[in-house]
């Protein structure tokens, strides 16, 4: 028997599995007062995150959703932060009483002012970092903070992307300069924290290089680069990690700007089978039998299939 209690009956309707439906790869830019095209205001941002954890979306990291390690609980939603260009915005160091603090109105601030207040919510993002842009994109905007919030970043989870050296528009130049771009933004950042390993590569604009597999490995001058995922700046909702359609070297991503991040949100409650909802389980893939044949093969190792009836015959 279902007890309905008030607080309960209050809550999100709970949704079936659907560990096939699309996931929301939100991307960030600047931070910072005045809202526009490419900016955030630390008020709306914060409101971001309260309208998700409402809806049902918890963080999960990027290389999580692409390794399909998801640990969320049962009706939930995974949601993944991205920020690009390292803006002095999303991480801010402020001194008070002479100590160095994360300024609470950058995003890292506000990601863990919330997280401290929702833990269920998670606190997850990945930065796509440029080592050698103009200020004030260049690591964050401090030159003297620079190796302490890499490392700061990396501290609390949160993952560090390459986004080249300085914004390179790769579709523009030679193999020689993508790879150039590509390793030597590796050699920065694990020249600040040793070992560090870039994973993952957002393009700047979008532009992919002629070949791809300039972009996905290689190495110049002793420094190696390797990524598991390629973003792009635009195109909607990324499938499932267990979708046959997932292709990590090309996901797409959500300009997190209000119409955008209202229209999606609106998309997936009107349609909740296009959203990814989890089991619980993060050993099993829980699919409606129906698009069992949706589901990648090989699904990653340790995962299992689930084929399930509709739980619910009225559904739409
Ligand atoms: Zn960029």
């Amino acid at each position: 028997m279902v007890l309905l209690l008030p607080w309960r009956a209050a809550a999100q309707p709970s949704l079936p599995p659907n560990e096939l439906g699309r996931v929301m790869i939100l991307e960030y830019h600047l931070i910072e007062e005045p809202e526009a095209r490419w900016a955030r205001t630390p008020a709306n941002f914060r409101r971001d995150l309260e309208r998700l954890r409402a809806q049902g979306y918890r963080l999960v990291g990027l290389t999580d959703y692409i390794a399909g390690r998801i640990a969320l609980p049962s009706g939930t939603t995974p949601v993944i932060l991205t920020f690009d260009d390292s803006s002095p915005g999303q991480l801010r160091f402020s001194e008070r009483n002479g100590k160095v603090e994360v300024d609470p109105s950058s995003a890292v601030g506000i990601m863990e002012a919330f997280a401290r207040e929702h833990p269920e919510f998670g606190l997850k993002a990945t930065f796509y970092v440029l080592p050698g842009a103009k200020q004030p994109h260049k690591l964050f905007g401090q030159p003297e903070h620079e190796q302490a919030k890499l490392e700061y970043l990396v501290k609390r989870g949160f993952e560090i992307g390459n986004h080249t050296l300085w914004h390179a528009n790769l579709a523009k130049y030679p193999e020689a300069t993508v790879r150039q771009q590509l390793a030597r933004a590796q050699a920065w950042v694990e020249r600040l924290v040793p070992s560090y390993r870039l994973r993952t590569l957002a393009l700047p604009m979008g532009a992919y290089p002629s070949q791809l597999e300039w972009a996905i490995r290689g190495s110049v001058n002793g420094t190696q680069y390797a990524h598991e995922a390629i973003l792009m700046v635009a195109g909607g909702a990324a499938p499932s990690s267990f979708h046959r359609k997932f292709d990590p070297y090309h996901l797409p991503r959500i300009q997190a700007t209000e119409p955008e991040l209202q229209g999606w949100l609106k998309h997936f409650q009107q349609t909740p089978g296009d959203r990814y909802v989890s089991d619980g389980d993060p050993t099993t893939v829980r699919v409606r039998k129906e698009r069992v044949d949706q589901v990648r093969q090989p699904l990653p190792a340790g995962l299992r299939l689930v084929g399930e009836a509709p739980t619910n015959p009225a559904r739409p």
